[in-house]
């Protein structure tokens, strides 16, 4: 294994797979009014005309390993239990000797999934839940059945996986949900996070007045428990607090607290072009150089160049497409 990693000791420890642009939600922050998605097609170069087979992605994620030592992989999308050979994947990237193997999902169809995906060796999953209320996440998500989400939820925590929650906060939309869900995340006993809106896709040139601040969110917080402080691990994208109330939370903070300085993730879309940084929209497609581990190790140190050196500034590129 080559060393590869920037004068800031960062290196890639982590690939987040979009598997799929589709998505049965549209959330509002992640796809435009008008459905359409959401990136130019200008800033998706280079492209392929096809979403990745699966063995292809495999091949992908063989390469890449050999040459970075991936630690984990996480599954996202879009959604990725849309994905008709999810199984399959899972399956052929533990062959690779990737154990640790995660997934990020909206839930909608998790409930049938949940054992499944643990007795498959999926034990961490992070599920996206705008709001407790109904209505509210009904809005959010534009869609008129988010009761299936807590079944999913509840299906995870029941199957034994380590469940994570997130929610984005949205000022007038879903500020009044953050003690709901944190008070529903510790009734189950899982950890929730609050995450800041990031300009990414159709947020990027829009001023849209929804940013609510990590120091909001803990006002809010502070107005009903006492909270304490819990220790940062290396390349954590979030940081934790304890509450009076039993539970734990954490805070995305891209614009407030950013946490670009030991960012350890590799990001690769549907297409199978990967990206170095959330907030910069070049893409490099790696198939060509699976082969050869000196253009290879040359692409991904380019790659790793391209992480900002303190800040996210946001990106062209939609979530969905690169993978949240
Ligand atoms: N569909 C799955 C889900 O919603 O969990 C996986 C893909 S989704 C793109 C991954 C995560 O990105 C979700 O937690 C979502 O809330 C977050 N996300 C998408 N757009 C965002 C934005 N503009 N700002 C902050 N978080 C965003
Ligand atoms: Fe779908 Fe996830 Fe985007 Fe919502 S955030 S539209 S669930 S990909």
């Amino acid at each position: 294994m080559i060393k590869l990693e920037d004068n800031l000791g960062r290196r890639f420890e982590k690939l987040r797979i979009s598997l799929l642009n589709e998505c049965n939600f549209s959330c509002v922050y992640c796809v435009s009014e008008d459905f359409g998605s959401i990136s130019p097609k200008s800033i998706q170069k280079p492209t392929a005309d096809q979403p990745l087979a699966p063995d292809e992605f495999i091949k992908l994620i063989e390469a890449v390993h050999r040459l970075t030592g991936l630690k984990s992989v996480r599954l996202t999308g879009g959604e990725p239990l849309l994905h008709s050979n999810l199984f399959y994947l899972i399956k052929h990237i533990q062959k690779i000797g990737i154990s640790d193997i995660r997934l990020t999902t909206n839930a909608y169809f998790l409930k049938e999934r949940a054992s499944r995906l643990f007795d498959a060796g999926v034990k961490s999953i992070n599920i996206s839940v705008d709001a407790i209320d109904q209505d509210i996440f009904s809005e959010i998500s534009r869609h008129p059945n988010t009761a299936k989400v807590f079944q999913g939820i509840e299906a995870a925590v029941k199957a034994g996986m380590n469940v994570k929650l997130n929610a984005v906060i949205m000022r007038g939309k879903n500020d009044s949900q953050i003690i709901p869900l944190l008070d529903y995340a510790a009734g189950l006993g899982v950890k929730i996070r609050f995450l800041e809106l990031m300009k990414m896709g159709h947020l990027y040139h829009s001023e849209s007045g929804l940013f609510f601040s990590e120091k909001e969110m803990l006002a809010v917080i502070q107005e009903k428990y006492t909270i304490e402080p819990v220790k940062r691990e290396h390349a954590e994208t979030s940081n934790y607090w304890r509450t009076s109330g039993g539970g734990t939370f954490g805070i995305i903070a891209n614009e407030s607290t950013p946490f670009c300085h030991d960012c350890n993730r590799l990001r690769m879309d549907s297409n199978g072009i990967f990206y170095g940084c959330l907030s910069n929209a070049h893409g490099e497609k790696l198939s060509p150089y699976i082969h050869d581990d000196v253009l290879l190790t040359e692409k991904l140190r380019g790659l790793l160049r391209l992480k900002q050196p303190v800040k996210f500034h946001g990106s062209e590129l939609s979530m969905r497409n690169i993978g949240g």
